[in-house]
């Protein structure tokens, strides 16, 4: 197993810049007024693809040897990380193959399509999917490309880290929407090794947190798949898992989870109070903190908005229960008489 180090995070910097935005990290005085301590967001659904997966995947396809780059890259994810592949090979000129169930709706396949990538569909499950991609790996010689459970897919989400760092020196709390952990392993790595005292908070969705469970159980643990609100969470961390589980072990000094209404409130407050969309994974961490769930939180604490994917039908429902607009009819934007 290999060490993942801070010079590895830079090399990823230096790496990605031509790929990857540095996102802008903003005061929240709403936040900051609600909590009393001072709050920022680093603002990674402006990232180019909506969410901060196109660093690591930047990093990785750009780590190719010259042979691997020919013969292209598979994987077998439908939501951030697929996008974020999909788009990198095609900005390098390579072949890009998403092995995706036969149950994922054809407007996901299409959003795959537009971005380049060659759609394959086999199974019934993500599962039998992820077998299909291991086969055509092998006969085609193409690179699988992880998630999050790879060196180079965390040092490139670590860059963040590294922002962070630069622009709130004085930082001492960092709250990172968590899954399988390649996003809180980097951000982690890059900020313990300048400054060990500061904490990391990883926040999960209370009806399958997969990390939080592995955390307890001390090794990696399968759960009942569930929906949530924050889609880009959901899924295990591998029971093979070798690099992030025992980075979030030695690292993340607290998990907090939040229930699905936490969730939707996060949402809507980023829309209405802050004028940001983003998507439910990227919420967990307003969710916490509206729910006054911030005792784990410094006096300076920077809280990682993670993306922007939400479907804005979804949005609409919450805005509108919010409003207290009880289906939204015909003549909802029809100037009143
Ligand atoms: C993937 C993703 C996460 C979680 O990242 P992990 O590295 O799996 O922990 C959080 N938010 C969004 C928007 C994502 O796409």
């Amino acid at each position: 197993m290999k060490d993942i180090t801070l010079k590895d995070i830079f090399e990823a910097r230096g790496r990605i810049a031509s790929i990857a935005l540095k996102t802008p990290l903003m005061l929240s005085e709403v936040l900051s007024e609600r909590t009393g301590k001072d709050i920022y967001l680093k603002l990674e659904n402006l990232q180019t693809t909506g969410s901060f997966k196109v660093r690591g995947a930047a990093n990785a396809l750009l780590s190719l040897s010259p042979d691997q780059k020919k013969r292209g890259v598979i994987t077998f994810s439908t939501g951030n990380h697929g996008r974020a592949v999909a788009f990198v090979a095609r900005s390098l000129g390579l072949r890009a193959v998403i092995c995706l169930s036969n149950r994922v709706p054809q407007y996901r396949l299409d959003a795959m399509r537009k971005l380049g990538a060659e759609v394959v569909q086999h199974g019934e499950s993500q599962d039998e999917a992820y077998d299909h991609a291991l086969e055509l790996q092998q006969e085609q010689g193409l690179t699988m490309i992880q998630a999050f459970d790879d060196p180079l897919i965390i040092a490139g989400q670590g860059t963040i880290g590294l922002e962070i760092l630069e622009d709130f020196p004085r930082v001492d709390t960092v709250v990172v929407p968590l899954s399988g952990g390649g996003l809180i392993a980097g951000i982690a790595l890059a900020m313990k090794t300048a400054d060990p005292k500061v904490r990391v908070v990883g926040v999960s969705m209370e009806v399958a947190p997969a990390m939080y469970h592995s955390i307890q159980a001390a090794k990696p643990v399968e759960i009942e798949e569930k929906d949530s609100l924050a889609d880009a969470l959901l899924g295990g961390i591998g029971l093979d898992n070798q690099y992030t589980f025992p980075l979030v072990q030695k690292l993340v000094d607290d998990i907090i989870l939040v229930t699905e209404d936490e969730i939707a409130d996060g949402i809507f407050f980023a829309f209405e109070q802050q004028r940001l969309v983003i998507e439910g994974a990227a919420a967990v961490g307003v969710a916490m903190l509206i729910g006054g769930k911030d005792n784990a939180i410094g006096r300076h604490t920077a809280v990682v908005l993670s993306g922007s994917n939400v479907d804005t039908a979804i949005l609409s429902r919450i805005a509108a229960k919010r409003y207290g607009i009880s289906g939204i009819g015909d003549d909802f934007h029809r100037p009143k008489r």
